[in-house]
């Protein structure tokens, strides 16, 4: 059985597709209304880190590749997000934030 999620690390990044959330992983078709946008990003913004294979994206390369090849263009969260589907959260440290926050009394 294969994972609902796929997880893989950039350099700065680590990323999470849902496939659970995944329009054309949930519904197992071809001509998903997203438009594999995150694919499409990848193709602009990043560095054809991901493919399409069984009607989902996935890694075009090795996991531990991505660490080097990645650009961390954050393009493939933005372009989920703009379909309405979510699939995708990328979570990048931010060393220092909480003390900047608290700095600048930062509320929200
Ligand atoms: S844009 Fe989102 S919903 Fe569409 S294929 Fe990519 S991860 Fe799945």
């Amino acid at each position: 059985m294969s994972s609902s999620k796929l997880e893989f690390e950039t350099k700065c990044a680590k990323v999470v597709i849902d496939y659970s959330k995944c329009e054309p992983a949930k519904k197992n078709i071809t001509d998903p209304k997203c438009g594999f946008a995150c694919v499409k990003a990848d193709r602009f913004y990043d560095r054809n880190i991901l493919r399409i294979d069984g009607n989902k994206p996935v890694l075009a390369l090795p996991k531990e590749d991505a660490k080097s090849r990645s650009n961390e263009s954050l393009s493939w969260e933005y372009a989920c997000n703009m379909t309405g589907n979510n699939a995708i959260e990328i979570a990048v440290d931010f060393p220092g934030l909480e003390e900047y926050r608290k700095k600048i009394n930062l509320k929200i």
